[in-house]
């Protein structure tokens, strides 16, 4: 997901103008679970793309008298993270020293920069704004953060200037796999997009015309074709260091939405921690194909006691995602790396299966034979017939007298005797309880 930041001295209105672009439709678009939302950065949607809004303002580290210091670092932050970035001005303070010293630093960067003078409420301001044209930016925006005015025309243009997000064609019958990689920071999710990128026999594609940094990596491996979600935000590697875990939860959720299939990194030095947990919590509740790669494995010791141990507890631990291959990696040395493309098709092929009708319903009549429905308030549960009417996962439709009052262990039973039947082992299944139609 794209990252816009606002930047500019303190008391402009950047948070004054983050609010007001947030208060638009915020209530539709922040449904991350597990994500609080806070003034700093935060989810949006405006004129139908999503993006992540961040105030560089928010981030203020080391010493706090000394403000020409800390709005450099929330500028060189920007510049590490951000797609876009707005450029805030006070046209009440009028130009200040520190105004020009952030433009020349921002007219070094090769990232779209929008020049923006905010708190022009009326005609007065308008005469102010002017002499912000001594900055010698091609374009100047002015806007009242406060009343809104001028915000829609800025937002426009920053948005048409955010690089385009690769979307499934629904018509393609063979659509790429996409494929995010996610985790903590340091897991060594950028050090696997290199070894895969790097591969001998992957072939990445080029990127049709476009200039600006693309967000996703479409690649051919074995005569199929992926793409890597979000590369471009993996890859980056931030100067500055600064904390921004927000940041990276937002683009990792964001990222599962837009993939197929997830490879879920694991840090095997430092173990599972509750982060991995959430991540992989998320790709079981939306639904996603899931490889769980246990990364630095170079650097585990090991003994087959602490190997047995360790395996025993991340499949305890990891139990809401059965069907999600483990593989051991090294990224940094390549080891077993060659494993991860064929362990992510095994997954999406299984995650595409379709059933016919028939042969779903002998397996649910098996299962009915084989363990029968317990009662529900005394009267028996009955199932009719299934269907599966979609796929991605392969979800399946099951009619019977009391679709509420299906008990949980019974509905794993069933996912169970699904699983082994038609081969899903490796991929999410769902099953929908319904009303005889
Ligand atoms: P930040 O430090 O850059 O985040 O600035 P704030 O958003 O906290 O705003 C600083 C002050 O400017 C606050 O008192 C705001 O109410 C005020 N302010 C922000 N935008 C406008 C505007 O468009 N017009 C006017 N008149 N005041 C504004
Ligand atoms: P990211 O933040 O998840 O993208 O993690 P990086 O790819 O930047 O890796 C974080 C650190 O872990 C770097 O110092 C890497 O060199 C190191 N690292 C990554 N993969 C491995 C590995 O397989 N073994 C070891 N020993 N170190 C690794």
């Amino acid at each position: 997901m794209s990252v816009v930041a606002i930047v500019g001295r303190p008391n402009v209105g950047k948070s004054t103008l983050f609010n007001r672009i947030c208060r638009r439709r915020q209530a539709l678009v922040d449904d991350f679970p597990g994500v609080t939302r806070d003034r700093l950065t935060t989810s949006v949607e405006v004129e139908g793309r999503r993006f992540v809004l961040m105030d560089t303002g928010g981030f203020l580290s080391g010493d706090p008298t000394d403000f020409a210091e800390q709005t450099r670092r929330q500028v060189l932050l920007a510049l590490d993270e951000a797609d876009a970035i707005i450029f805030l001005a006070d046209a009440k303070a009028g130009l200040h020293p520190g105004d020009e010293e952030l433009v020349n630093i921002l007219r070094r960067s090769d990232k779209p920069v929008f020049y923006a003078v905010n708190k022009v409420d009326g005609r007065e301001q308008e005469i102010h704004a002017a002499e912000f044209f001594g900055l010698g930016t091609d374009r100047l925006y002015s806007v009242s953060a406060a009343h809104g005015y001028g915000v829609r025309e800025l937002l426009e243009d920053v948005i048409a200037a955010l690089p385009e997000e690769w979307a499934d064609d629904p018509q393609d019958p063979d659509p790429p796999v996409r494929v995010s990689v996610v985790g903590r920071p340091n897991a060594g999710k950028s050090t696997l997009v290199n070894a895969l990128l790097g591969e001998q026999r992957v072939i990445v594609s080029p990127v049709p015309g476009t200039t600006r940094d693309a967000v996703d990596t479409p690649l051919e491996w074995e005569g199929r074709r992926f793409v890597l979600i979000d590369t471009a935000g993996i890859r980056r590697k931030g100067k500055t260091r600064e904390k921004l875990e927000k940041l990276s939860v937002i683009k990792a959720l964001d990222s599962i939405d837009r993939s197929h299939v997830a490879v879920l990194m694991v840090d095997a030095v430092e173990g599972v921690t509750d982060q991995d947990l959430h991540i992989g919590g998320t790709i079981q509740e939306r639904g996603r194909g899931c490889v769980i790669a246990v990364n630095k494995w170079d650097a585990f010791e090991k003994d087959l006691k602490r190997i047995r141990m360790f395996m025993q507890d991340l499949r305890d631990r990891f139990r809401f995602l059965p069907f999600a291959p483990i593989l051991t990696i090294s990224a940094l040395k390549g080891k077993r790396v060659s494993r991860v493309l064929p362990s992510i098709l095994e997954v999406f092929d299984q995650y595409n299966l379709r059933v016919n009708t028939g042969m779903v319903n002998r397996v649910l009549a098996d299962a009915l034979e084989k363990h029968e429905p317990p009662l529900v308030s005394g009267r028996r549960l009955k199932f009719y017939y299934a269907t599966q009417p979609s796929t991605r996962p392969p979800t399946f439709v099951l009619f019977c007298n009391y679709p509420d009052r299906v008990h949980f262990s019974y509905q794993r039973f069933l996912t169970n005797q699904f699983r082994e039947a038609f081969g899903m082992d490796k991929t999410p299944i769902r099953l929908l309880f319904r009303e005889r139609a």
